[in-house]
This record gives C-alpha cells, structure tokens and sequence, in this order.
C-alpha cells in the first residue's frame, strides 16, 4: 500500500499503524501537521472494505483538521485516527484500552476525541490508558453535537446574508439530510428562527420526531437533494457532492455538518460553475472542536459558544475572498488556512493558549 505516493498524502507529518491481536485492534493515527500544537481529532470506528480506503480517510481528514483548527485560530495541529471495524459488533473495553495505549505511544503528539461510530464513553474508556483526549464529561463540556450545529446554524445564517441578501431565516427553506446528533439540534435552532425544513434520514423514529418537533416536511433519503429548497445541509455521510448529484441540486447554498462533503476537490469548482455558494465543510463544521478547546478547569459554556459564533465572519471573509479572487469558496478557504499556518503571531498566540 503505498503511502508517500498516496493521492490524499500531503506532507502528513507521521502516518502510525496500530495492531493489537488480543483485542483485535487494527488503526490507524495520522498526523498531518503540528505547526500550531499537538494534533488533535477524532477517532472514526467503521468497517472499511479495505486498508486502502481506511488510510484514504485518515489521510484526508487529518489534514482537514490542521485547516479547520487554523482558520478557527485555535492551538491544536491536525490530525485523525481510524479503527478498522464495525462499531455496532466490534466493540469492546479491550479494544478501546488498546486503542488508548497506542494514542498514548504518540507521546502526546496526538489527541483523540469522538467521530462517527464512537461515543464518549468509549472515549472515556481510551482515557484510562491516556491522558491525551479531549470532548469527554470529565473535561466539562461533554457531546460537542450541539455546538457543531450552533456553528452549522451561523454558517447558514452567513451563507443566506451572501447569496441571498437576507439577514433573517424567516421562512427561508433548509432541507436536512440526516437528524442525528447535529442535524436534530440543527433543526431546532432553524425553526425556531422561522426556517421552513425538509429533512430526511433513514431512520424513521429520527424523521416522525422532526416532523412533529418542527413541523418539518418530508422527503426520502434518496430524493432529499431534489428538494427545491433554498439551502440543502448535508448532516450525514461524506462524499455526498459529485458529479451525479451536483445537476440535480435545486438549493443555491450547500451548508451542512458532514465532513468530506465533496467527493473530491474538484467539485468545489463545479458547485461554483452552477452558481452554487458551498460553506467550506471544514469551516462551518469547526464548532464542535472550537468547543472542545475550551475545555478544562473553568469552563465556561457562553465563551465557548461566543468563539463558536465567529464561524459566521469567517465564512462571510471566505465567501468575499471567493468572489474577489474568482476561486472556489473551498479553494478560498484552503488559502486562508494555510496563511493562518504560516502566521508566527498566531501560532506563538495558539501555543501559549495551549500552555496555560
Ligand atoms: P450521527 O451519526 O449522530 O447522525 C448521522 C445521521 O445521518 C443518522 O441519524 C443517520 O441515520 C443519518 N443518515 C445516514 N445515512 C443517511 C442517508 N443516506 N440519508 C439520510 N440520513 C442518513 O452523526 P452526527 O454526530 O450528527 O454527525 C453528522 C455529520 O457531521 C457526520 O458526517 C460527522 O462526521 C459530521 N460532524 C459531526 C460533528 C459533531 O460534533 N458531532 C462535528 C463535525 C462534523
């Protein structure tokens, strides 16, 4: 499996591969870079079809986490971890004590927290072995979910002034794909600002909730794009914008929580070919991490979410420097990143945040 020549490989930093036979551990942890602090990210629990498609998203979503954890100025680097396996049969304290140890092994280079198909207590159960995790209740603020949707909420709300010239949600319409964690309480902070949803999920006790809760309409998963809606949230699963979906959109703005929203790079420049305004995934989904950041002795909840509201104006930047520049909004946003990587000032301001 080749790993310099890789397509997602990007100067990643350390690329570590974990194996534990008694527990049955296979992982993954990428670090893509740690100009600003140590690396943290989360840990994904999920059955790969293979090695390959496991390494691929490591590689990519560490380094999505340098770019999020700069353009949101805080002092943590990028990085991610995968366990290779299904969270509904494959887990167990053994395997999360192991994963633990191996996130220990990286000497606190790396920082784990929860991602798709773990939870906090398994989180928990790694912090028995290491000391290098974040978002668990132990450090005050807990499911980072609601603050992920706070920041979703903003970035919406600063698309729609953009491309819309409209400063309130009133009776603008979202379609929502996908009502868990984020996307229900994203749901209820659109309706109560007048917002009209559609929302869809696989699940149906998720979709008769949001039906009765917002008086939300609804679509299959498989028609949720069609939605001739005014912005389409993906809150579900990566990959979700390529060449097949990207003609059937009706919505003029793309903002949601999903990581990895475009298939690959270049569909960032074909959403904008169809005048279509796409929030970077990695910008407006940032609220959960700006949330973790500030845990730990003195937590305080309203300054959290008050650096999670800054995603608002940082989109608002990306999106002028888009039209300015007549670049992609997603290459836009890969700009700003690396400058605020290169910044001295506000790496030595991250790292002496990260210290105190
Ligand atoms: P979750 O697992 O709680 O919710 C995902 C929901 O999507 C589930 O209800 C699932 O049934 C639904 N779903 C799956 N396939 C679907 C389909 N084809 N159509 C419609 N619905 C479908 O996850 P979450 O924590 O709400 O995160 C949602 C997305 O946001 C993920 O991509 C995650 O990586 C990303 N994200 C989450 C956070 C966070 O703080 N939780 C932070 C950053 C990014």
């Amino acid at each position: 499996m080749p790993l310099f020549d890789h397509r997602e490989f990007d100067a990643h930093e350390r690329v570590v591969f974990g194996h534990d036979p008694a527990s049955g551990l296979k992982a993954i942890i990428a670090i893509h870079d740690t100009t600003r602090g140590p690396a943290l990210g989360g840990c994904r629990m999920w059955p790969y079809a293979s090695d390959d498609e496991a390494l691929t998203d490591a590689l990519r979503l560490a380094r999505g986490m340098t770019y999020k954890s700069a353009l949101a100025d805080l002092p943590f680097g990028g990085g991610k971890s995968v366990i290779i396996g299904d969270p509904r049969t494959q887990k167990s304290e053994a395997l999360f004590l192991a994963m633990g140890r191996f996130v220990d092994s990286q000497g606190g280079r790396y920082v784990v927290a929860e991602d798709v198909g773990i939870s906090v207590g398994d989180v928990e159960i790694m912090a028995r072995a290491t000391r290098h995790v974040a978002g668990t209740r132990a450090g005050g603020g807990g499911d980072p979910s609601p603050a992920t949707a706070y920041g979703v909420y903003m970035g919406i709300r600063a698309a729609v002034a953009h491309k819309l010239g409209r400063d309130s949600l009133d009776g603008v319409h979202v379609a929502v794909q996908g009502l868990g964690n984020v996307g229900t309480h994203l749901c209820r902070r659109l309706a109560e600002a007048g917002a009209r949803l559609t929302v869809s999920d696989i699940h149906a006790s998720a979709v008769d909730y949001a039906r009765a809760e917002f008086s939300a309409a609804v679509a299959e998963p498989g028609d949720i794009m069609d939605v001739p809606a005014d912005v389409f949230a993906p809150c579900a699963l990566g990959a979700v914008i390529d060449d097949r979906t990207i003609p059937r959109l009706k919505a003029r703005i793309v903002a949601g929580s999903a990581n990895n929203q475009l298939a690959e790079p270049r569909h960032g420049a074909a959403l904008a070919l169809r005048g279509v305004l796409y929030a970077p995934d990695y910008v407006i989904n940032a609220g959960g991490v700006i949330y973790i950041s500030h845990e730990g002795p003195g937590f305080n909840e309203a300054q959290a979410f008050a650096h999670v509201a800054r995603i608002h104006d940082t989109l608002a930047e990306i999106f002028q420097a888009s039209e300015r520049q007549g670049i992609p909004t997603s290459e836009a946003a890969d700009r700003l990143a690396r400058t605020h990587l290169k910044r001295p000032g506000t790496v030595a301001k991250a790292k002496a945040h990260a210290a105190a």
